[in-house]
């Protein structure tokens, strides 16, 4: 599992990858509305970037897990996995104003990231630029090296996390 967690009974694990997929890009649908203006980055880095989507968005897993077979705390899970996302984002660099992701919204504007930045930027397009020149940015060597770092950095974590599983700590195979 890419985020090193454990994975549910074999009931689940249809339901639990697309819950750990979804709620890691979950934050990033904010380009979907702006296609309807041509303008994929109108309302990225809005709203959805903030702690209290994390929180909605484990609410509604919540209540979804009533109907769907997905384990206890899935709510927990997916809330804690949305924001990490925003940790990655406020951990990466930016080079269009606002700077950085509003994570206090609605209760401040201000948009905040890490003083020292970890990650690459990616590229996406400026604001007002259509889709076309923000698919060409999307699928650019830029963006595949940036992808290249971030695995670079948190692959040795996610081994780090399987060896202390296997061999550090086995009774945490549950679900294996
Ligand atoms: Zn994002």
């Amino acid at each position: 599992m890419v985020t090193g967690l454990a994975r549910p009974a074999n009931r689940c694990s249809r339901w639990w990858l697309l819950l750990v997929v979804l709620a890691g890009c979950a934050a990033d649908l904010d380009f979907l509305p702006g296609l309807l203006f041509n303008d994929p980055n109108r309302f990225h880095h809005g709203p959805s970037h903030s702690l209290l989507a994390a929180v909605l968005f484990g609410a509604g897993v919540s209540a979804l897990g009533q109907a769907l077979p997905l384990p206890r705390g899935s709510g927990r899970l997916a809330a804690l996995i949305y924001a990490s996302h925003l940790l990655g984002d406020w951990l990466a660099a930016d080079d269009g104003a606002p700077f950085g992701i509003p994570l206090l919204w609605p209760f401040s504007m201000e948009y905040f990231i890490s003083p020292v930045t970890v990650f690459s930027n990616f590229h996406h397009g400026t604001a007002g630029a259509g889709l076309t020149a923000v698919l060409a940015n999307i699928f650019s060597m830029h963006n595949l090296a940036a992808v290249a770092l971030e695995v670079a950095l948190l692959l040795p974590l996610l081994v780090l996390v399987q060896w202390w599983r296997a061999f550090v700590n086995p009774s945490d195979r549950r679900g294996r």
